[in-house]
């Protein structure tokens, strides 16, 4: 479905993705494990198709066709999706309208639907506002509501349990199945070994360098034994 080829990113005259070669299968939860600055999500900036982050060399192909030439609109009305590192924060719109945008046809009971996939009670949020008042954790989970509701065909989800409290991993755990349940293909950001195994396959990126590819169990194995261990990321 998505097939990276020799990606290259630089930035200040510095290589921050380099040689970056994988393919993502259609309706596969796909993990992009590292440390912190190993350039994740820079590679999810350049597929979602955000103005810096334009390939320096390489191509990426979405469905068959090249979208290197393609702006991060005409990305998404290709179903391409990016749930930020960040959560969103918008002042002054309520949690229903922010998920009713997203969406293709307008549908509450499916706004409702949505919030409680990511463990939040419809009764309290949807009239709440996407601003300060709710938690990094609480706007974490409404983004990723959002992202549910626009049912994408791709989702890169960027440290979705970012913010949310490492008990409640499991509520991220059965967000993202229930989101590839639905057809959407999944490629799953995190410098966490424990969510990275969540994804069927993954790549392990360090330095801007795709360094190992494989099934998630031998890739985590392989991040826990080398990356862990190495002082500079202790
Ligand atoms: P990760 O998400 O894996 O933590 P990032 O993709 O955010 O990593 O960053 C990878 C490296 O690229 C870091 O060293 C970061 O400082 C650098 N970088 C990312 N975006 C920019 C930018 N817009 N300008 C300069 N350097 C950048
Ligand atoms: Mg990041």
């Amino acid at each position: 479905m998505l097939k990276i080829e020799n990606l290259n990113i630089k930035k200040d005259n510095r290589m921050i993705l380099r040689e970056v070669d994988f393919e993502v299968n259609a309706r596969e939860i796909y993990g992009i494990l590292g440390p912190n600055g190993a350039g994740k999500s820079s590679l999810a900036y350049a597929i979602m198709g955000c103005n810096d982050y334009q390939p320096y060399e390489g191509k990426i192909v979405f469905e068959g066709k090249e979208i290197n030439n393609l702006c991060i609109w005409e990305r998404a009305k290709l179903g391409i999706t990016l749930a930020w590192q960040h959560e969103a924060h918008f002042e002054g719109i309520t949690v229903e309208d922010y998920l009713l945008i997203g969406m293709k046809k307008m549908n509450r009971t499916e706004a409702g639907e949505a919030l409680q996939n990511v463990l939040l009670d419809p009764k309290a949020y949807l009239k709440r506002k996407v601003d300060k008042t709710l938690s990094g954790g609480e706007r974490k989970r409404i983004e990723l509501a959002a992202i549910f509701t626009m049912r994408p065909r791709l989702a890169i989800l960027d440290e979705p349990d970012s913010g949310i409290d490492i008990l409640a991993l499991d509520s991220v755990v059965g967000f993202v199945r229930n989101l590839r349940q639905r057809g959407t293909t999944v490629i799953l950001i995190t410098h966490r070994a424990d969510v990275a195994k969540i994804a069927e396959r993954a790549a392990l990126i360090g330095e801007g360098y795709l360094v190992k590819e494989g099934s998630s169990q031998e890739v985590v194995e392989y991040f826990e034994s080398r990356c862990l261990v190495c002082p500079q990321f202790r």
